[in-house]
Order: C-alpha cells, then structure tokens, then sequence
C-alpha cells in the first residue's frame, strides 16, 4: 500500500485535450443563457479540468425548442428508417475512430481506468449504437384481427421529445442507453448529462453531427441536477422521460413528471445486489467474481454485487481470499497500464464511502482488509473487505457506492433467498455454484431484474436491464427498452364490404 500510494504523487498528463465545453444546442455549441460555467475536477487530483457551460432551466428551455422544432418540422422523424439507421452505424464508425481519444475524455473527468474506458466501454459503446441502428428499420406495428366490419391496425410512432438524465458512473454507456433505442425509434432529445462528467457526451454530440444527424436531433445539457435536471423531468413539452441515478432523486423525477404533464417515466435506480456462493462453489473462482461484482469500476455501479453471502462451509476460506485478492488489487493512476482501480469520482462520494466504512467498524463488522484513504490526494479508497456483517447493519442495506466488499455468512437456501429478498432493491444478483437444481431455485426465488449465474457484469446490448422494487421501473437495452420511446396507435378503417 505504501507502493501504491508513494506512486499517486507522480500524476500521468491525459493524451488528449478538452475540446468542447459548451451547451449542444440544435446542432451548434452555445453558451449557457446565463454566461455561467461550472469547473470539472480531475478526481485524481480534485483539480480543475476545464470549465464547463453551466445549463439551466432557461438552456433546458432553448433545447426543447430545438428538439420540438427538430421532431415537429425536421427530416428525422420523417427519413426512412434506413436512413436513421445508416445515420447510427456511421456514428458508431466514427466513435470506434475516437476510441482513444473518447476514452481518454472519460477517464480523465471520471477516474476510471483508462484500459476499462477504451477497451471495454467505448467499444461497448459502439456495439450498443449498432444495436440500435439495427433496429431502426424493423420496427412497425400489427394488423389485429378486430370483432366487426374493421380493418384494425397499430401504427408505433415515436413518442416525440425525450428529456433524459444521466449519471456520472459511466457516462458514456448510461448515454449510450439512453440516446440508441429513442433514436432508433424516430424520437430527438434532450440529454442532461451528469455535473461530475460533462466531457465525453460534448466530443459525442459533435461526432453525431459528423455521421449525419440533423440539427436539433440531440441535444444536450451540462448543469447541475436541481436546475437543469428538475427542469427537463418538469418541463410541459417534453414527452418522457427516462433517468438513471439514485433512487432518493428518482422519486423527485416521478413527481416532477406527475406535477406537469404526466409523461411517462423510465427509471433505472440504486441496489444492493446480493452475490450469493453456495456450498459446492470453487472457492478461488468464487472469490475473483465476488471481487470483480463488487470493486469494478471502483465499486461505483448501481448492480454492484454489494452483499456478498457466503456459504458456512467454504465461509473462513473465502474470507481469507477475498482478503488476500482486496489486498492485491492493482489501484493508481488510472492512465497507467495494468491498474484496476482509480480514484473515486469526488469528494462527495470519496465522504460518503468513507463514513460507511466507520459505520462498518463502530457497528461491529470485522475490517479485514483496507479502510482509509489511499495516499493524500485525489479521491482514491484502499479496496475494503468486512466479514461477520449482519443484514441490519448499514454497511448491508444502504448502497455504499464505493469499493467496499461486505461478507454475510449463510446456512441454508431458504435463509438466504429470504436474506437476498429482504431489502427495499431488487436490481441484480449473483449465482455461484454447478448445481443446476440451485440455479434454478434462485434464478426464479429472487426478486431482481437480473440474475447472473457464475458470472457477472455480463451488459450486451441485446439484454433487457432494469430493478424490480425500489430499483426502478421499466427496462433499458435489448427490444424492451424500444417500448420506452414509442406511441401505439390504434387504427380502425370501417370496411365498406368486409367479404372479398
Ligand atoms: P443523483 O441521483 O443525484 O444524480 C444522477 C443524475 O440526476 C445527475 O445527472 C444529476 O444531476 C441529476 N439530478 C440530481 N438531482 C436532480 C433533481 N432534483 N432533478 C433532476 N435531476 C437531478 O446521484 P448522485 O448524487 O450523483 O449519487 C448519489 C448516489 O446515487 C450514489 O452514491 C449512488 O448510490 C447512486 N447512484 C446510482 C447510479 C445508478 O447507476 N443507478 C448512478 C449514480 C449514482
């Protein structure tokens, strides 16, 4: 640890420069109204960045136009949907063109290891765009075989303007959810990225415009959650609504949506995912999934596998591993090659992170490995594992967000799906064992939106996400989420002479 944090103080330069910092606004970038810009801190060093066009219900009122005029008089709705799809696929050319330099942008404003942002998530990125792109043309409606003389159809149009809201925990894939199905769908936009990551969605709104998409199509807003974000989920001529974040803010979104003009809402919200090894599980592969469910992407993922229940028969063995793996987890500047972790995305996470860690301790838990800060700046967190938790501590029920494995013991299957089941999330779980009448017991006993089996983090674009309980409402990626953007419409002809 000493290593590692002597090594924090030598920050590597980005190989890239800040392009664009202002507002996208029908197809130029503006100025917010205001004048007013926020600083964007690098979470290695909580220095500033850039400075930031700071949008606020007036921008957001400006995008709406554009995206109105966009969608009401403009040719995207309205092109073929080949053509919308040929617009996508060279979208995702040129992000594949940008990878590093897009990757770069993304860790730089995040802290993310810089080999997770180019090798996984911008080509994740772009495999969800193709996805999308793919879709464009194969969505239509049904003829419906009606009771009387009618010749019944469903016409599926687009729901009009989308306001959408993102966070700051992978910017570009939550974009990337957000932005592939409403587009496929015919839709324009008006995006509120996240305060803590403005950067990479600005160099993507220009590259949209280089594959073709027209002016007003996308917008996008940076600005803070209060201001700009209340005034997308309130606003009268916006037509839905979809938001990821936390679950306290995802109720803000439904009443602002309910307040003004009831657009429909999509949520995607916090967890507390249980990560559940059964008694037949091979301890060492069980302890590097567990590891790789909780600490990915510094432990900042809403499916986290944040309780970690482990069977009492392989229960002392895999707390001594886990331990040995915390211990060994590769975490520094996040543009060196081989590191596995990266600062937290700020201070305020950085706080919070750290008061749960005493709430963890002063509660009783065992600290087997971690708990403090790494090194003396910059917002980086010495991977933390505790055992002997218990379900009601806070460390077991809140979302720490942050990397902190928690280690419950369990003794049977009843008890833990019970255990798993018993919090007010339901996103994600963890299945490790080669017992197939195991797997099938708690694949279909928990209460979650997914359930992975002796793997995890497995995000295709083609695979439905979304929470049961306080986790959210609705799915994203894969066909279901193009039900988010779409109207149907029913259509009854009278037939004149309905024989032939
Ligand atoms: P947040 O919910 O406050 O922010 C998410 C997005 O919502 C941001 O774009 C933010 O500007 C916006 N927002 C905030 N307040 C708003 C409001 N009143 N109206 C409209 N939009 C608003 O999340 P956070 O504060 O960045 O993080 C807090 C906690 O949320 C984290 O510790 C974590 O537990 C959870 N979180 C979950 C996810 C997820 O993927 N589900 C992502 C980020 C954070």
């Amino acid at each position: 640890l000493a290593a590692a944090a002597a090594a924090l103080e030598n920050t590597i330069t980005p190989p890239v420069k800040v392009e664009h910092t202002q507002l996208l606004i029908g197809g130029k970038f503006v100025d917010a109204a205001s004048g007013k810009t926020f600083p964007t801190l690098d979470p290695r060093t909580g220095e500033v960045i850039a400075q930031v066009s700071e949008g606020d219900a007036e921008d957001v009122n400006r995008a709406v136009l554009a995206a109105r005029k966009a969608f009401d008089q403009g040719p995207w709705p309205r092109m073929t949907a080949y053509e919308r799809s040929r617009i996508l696929f060279r979208f995702a050319d040129l992000l594949e063109k940008h990878n590093d330099e897009i990757a770069a942008l993304e860790t730089w404003d995040n802290g993310k290891p810089y080999e997770q942002s180019a090798k996984i998530e911008v080509p994740m990125v772009a495999r969800v765009f193709r996805y999308y792109a793919g879709w464009a043309d194969k969505i239509h409606g049904m003829t419906v075989p009606g009771d009387g003389p009618y010749h019944v159809q469903t016409l599926h149009e687009p729901i009009g303007v989308a306001g959408q809201i993102i966070p700051w925990n992978f910017p570009l894939v939550m974009l990337s959810w957000k932005l592939g199905p409403a587009l496929a769908c015919g839709n324009t936009i008006v995006l509120k990225t996240a305060e803590q990551t403005p950067l990479s969605a600005l160099l993507v709104g220009r590259l949209l415009h280089e594959a073709g998409l027209p002016d007003g199509v996308v917008n996008i807003v940076s600005g803070f959650g209060a201001t700009a974000g209340a005034a997308v989920a309130g606003h009268m001529d916006i037509d839905k609504v979809a938001f990821t974040g936390s679950t306290e803010v995802g109720k803000i979104i439904l009443e602002l949506a309910s307040k003004s003009n009831l657009k429909p809402v999509t949520l995607e919200l916090g967890g507390k995912s249980p990560f559940i090894v059964c008694e037949d599980a091979d301890v060492d592969q069980a302890v590097e999934l567990a590891h790789f469910a909780l600490f990915f992407n510094q432990g900042q993922c809403c499916c986290a596998g944040s309780r970690t229940f482990v069977h009492e028969r392989v229960y002392d063995e895999f707390v001594e591993k886990a331990k040995a793996r915390a211990n060994n987890r590769a975490v520094g500047d996040p543009f060196k090659s081989g590191i596995e972790q990266g600062p937290q995305v700020d201070s305020e996470q950085f706080k919070k992170i750290l008061k749960y860690i005493k709430h963890g301790v002063d509660g009783g838990a065992t600290l087997q490995a971690g708990g403090g800060q790494l090194g003396s700046k910059g917002y980086y967190i010495q991977p933390t594992v505790f055992s002997d938790v218990k379900d009601d501590m806070l460390i077991a029920t809140d979302e720490i967000f942050g990397p902190v494995q928690t280690i419950l013991k369990f003794k049977d299957l009843d008890e833990v799906i019970a255990r798993a089941n018993n919090s007010r999330y339901g996103l994600a779980a963890g299945v490790f064992t080669q017992n197939l009448d195991t797997a099938n017991r708690l694949m279909r006993a928990l209460k979650v939106g997914t359930v992975w089996i002796n793997c995890f983090d497995v995000f295709d674009a083609t695979i439905p996400f979304g929470g049961y309980k306080m986790s959210g409402i609705g799915r994203e990626k894969g066909l279901y989420s193009l039900s988010n953007y779409l109207q149907v419409k029913a259509v009854v002809t009278a037939l004149k002479n309905p024989a032939w």
